[in-house]
């Protein structure tokens, strides 16, 4: 069966409403593109969605998402819809550690330039020795001069950070501690490639780059704007709707398979994680190298805990546990609503690169960070809980292994008409919403110069 999309010329196909797909579409509709955005799930968001929860009475995000200043395409989009005030940025990076009952910070110093803006933030960091410290910042200061090289993206950065004379306790106090939360990735399990480009863009530049952003409103409002902004600019949004196969015809994609209706389309945008590309495709295509890729990519987990106390326990915003696990805690109260009823209430605890599997080792995990939090914030050791929710997404991102960095696939491919998008794609960033927003400006790109005509 066929089904033509009424009064449509043939569109380009977009698959996954994600934060790739949805910009995608929003920049061929701009471009004066006919666009389809199909859509598995209900709800758009992908990856970074909200739920109403039963056991706070809150509306709860599946995992805390925090920007840095360096993440500006997401920020430009976030302008376009309207919603400047849904993130709220530090002045420059503020991040307070707690580390075996001594408080520290990591910031930036707003006026020094370049790397040197992490000098006295980094000379004060008490959580390591100070030959530690120097050490840190004589590398910290090199890594802008290393360029993207097929020998780094074989190293684990642990390996890398060794050879540059850091110590087991920096990479984890230091090193992990930043480079988990932006990469969700432990240093001896990730690419040295994927993190030194991760540390150029965001974290050395300048004080504006390094930043924190909150989002301010759950992220499913954010997605639900950018839908609303996507159907005014003329977009058709199928949500719920599954693609089952793309289809080829001598050598060049014809269209999608939905619900086993044949849609035609110019060209197909596939902006779908990197475990689900490869059954969509037939099966010539599937085994060819670019396609296959992201089948050998793991997942990498993150676990979030959210804590709903009958009081104020903490008045800050963020802090980072500089341990084995390295979570993060937001006062998510505070971020929603400074002053508001829950400000101080409502925490989130963040662990990336989190261990996922269930039953003891879950429990330890949680005794854990109960331990933890009831030592760094002691008020949370007799004011009463209200509700709780952990909330584990396995599937979080893709994990930047070695070699990983090679294998990431281009937008444009070799079979003509697909063009891929993601965050696993080939951006230069990590998998993030910067990067899914990146890629998704990168394979519309990419259509509107190949197809056109
Ligand atoms: C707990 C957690 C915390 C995170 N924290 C941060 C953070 O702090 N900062 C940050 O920047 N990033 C963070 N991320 C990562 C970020 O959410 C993702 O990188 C980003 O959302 C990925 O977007 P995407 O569009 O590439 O992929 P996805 O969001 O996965 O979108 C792909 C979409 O394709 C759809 N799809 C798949 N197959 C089909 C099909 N056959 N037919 C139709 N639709 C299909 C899926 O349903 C999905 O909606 C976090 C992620 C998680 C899970």
């Amino acid at each position: 069966m066929e089904t033509a999309i009424r009064g449509m010329k043939t569109p380009v196909i977009v698959i996954g409403g994600g934060w790739a797909g949805m910009t995608a579409a929003r920049a061929l509709a701009l471009a004066g593109t006919a666009v389809v955005l199909i859509e598995r799930n209900p709800y758009p968001g992908g990856r970074a969605f909200s739920f109403a929860d039963s056991m706070t009475g809150r509306v709860l995000d599946n995992g805390q998402h925090v920007l840095l200043g360096c993440c500006t395409a997401m920020q430009t989009l976030i302008d376009d819809l309207g919603c400047h005030a849904a993130v709220r940025f530090q002045p420059a990076l503020d991040l307070p550690v707690f580390f075996e009952d001594v408080w520290t910070r990591l910031y930036s110093h707003s006026g020094l330039h370049g790397p040197l803006h992490l000098l006295p933030g980094l000379l004060g960091y008490r959580a390591l020795p100070f030959a530690d410290r120097l050490r840190a910042l004589s590398i910290g200061l090199r890594m802008r001069g290393q360029s993207g090289t097929q020998i780094l993206d074989h190293q684990t950065f642990a390996g890398w950070l060794g050879a540059h004379h850091q110590s087991r306790i920096a990479i984890e106090r230091l090193w992990d501690l930043v480079g988990v939360s932006v990469l969700n990735c432990r240093a001896d399990r990730l690419s040295a490639e994927e993190a030194l480009n991760a540390f150029r863009l965001g974290v050395l530049p300048s004080h504006r780059a390094a930043r924190l952003g909150f989002f301010t409103r759950p992220l499913q409002d954010l997605a639900d704007a950018m839908i609303a902004d996507l159907l005014g600019q003329g977009v058709v949004v199928r949500l719920g709707s599954t693609v089952e196969a793309i289809e080829v015809d001598a050598g060049r994609v014809t269209g999608v398979v939905v619900n086993s209706a044949h849609i035609a389309a110019r060209a197909v945008i596939a902006a779908v994680p990197h475990d689900g590309l490869q059954r969509l495709l037939p099966m010539t295509w599937a085994r060819h190298a670019e396609f296959a890729a992201g089948l050998d990519f793991e997942w990498s987990g993150i676990l979030n805990w959210y804590l709903l106390f009958q009081e104020p326990v903490w008045q800050g915003t963020v802090f980072a546990v500089a341990d084995a696990i390295n979570p993060f805690v937001f006062n998510r109260g505070a971020i929603f609503d400074p002053g508001g009823v829950d400000d101080g209430r409502l925490l989130g605890i963040s662990v990336s690169d989190a261990p996922m599997a269930p039953g003891r080792m879950r429990a330890q995990l949680l005794d854990s960070l109960r331990a933890t939090l009831e030592r760094a914030l002691p008020a949370t050791r007799k004011t009463p809980l209200l509700g709780q929710r952990v909330v584990v997404q396995p599937h979080a991102t893709f994990r930047a292994s070695p070699g990983a960095g090679q294998a990431r696939p281009r937008a444009h491919t070799e079979l003509r008409g697909l063009y891929l998008a993601g965050d696993w794609t080939h951006t230069g960033w990590p998998a993030s919403l910067e990067g899914a927003v990146r890629s998704g400006d990168l394979a519309a790109r990419e259509v509107l110069t190949t197809e056109s005509g």
